[in-house]
């Protein structure tokens, strides 16, 4: 395999292409406008109808675990007070998704190929020239 699983963590992980290593993931001069294909290698970013839901979830998922939560917990042990509790959060659950937003796609598209790498392009078996006289 050319692209390994651990390329594709590091790729995921700095919003780069997972096929070309590009930082071709979104739009140039945009910030919430992924690249239908990457420009570079011509992976299909956009898979298919609703794959942004997965974005979403791990977005959600992250914004949550990381940081609804702690704030439950700060506000519970009395670290923070009602007022300062409920303005951090809900400046939190509104902003962090935003800023999570780029992320959140590279992230999904890391999850999709860690588990499935044979399907970037990069990592696709080469035909033999035996095979190519079948084909
Ligand atoms: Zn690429």
């Amino acid at each position: 395999m050319k692209v390994t699983r651990q390329q594709i963590i590091a790729r995921g992980l700095a919003n780069r292409c997972p096929n070309c290593g590009g930082r071709s993931l979104f739009r140039e001069g945009r910030i919430f406008e992924l690249n239908r294909a990457c420009p570079r290698c011509g992976l299909r970013l956009e898979r298919e109808e609703g794959f942004f839901l997965g974005a979403m979830a791990l977005n959600y998922g992250v914004t949550c675990c990381l940081f609804l939560a702690p704030t439950a917990l700060l506000w519970h042990y009395g670290a923070l007070g009602n007022t300062a509790a409920i303005v951090v959060a809900l400046a939190g659950a509104f902003l962090l998704p935003v800023l999570l937003y780029r992320s959140s796609r590279s992230w999904q598209l890391m999850l999709y190929y860690f588990f499935l790498p044979q399907h970037l392009p990069a990592n696709r078996r080469q035909l033999s020239v035996h095979e190519d006289e079948n084909v």
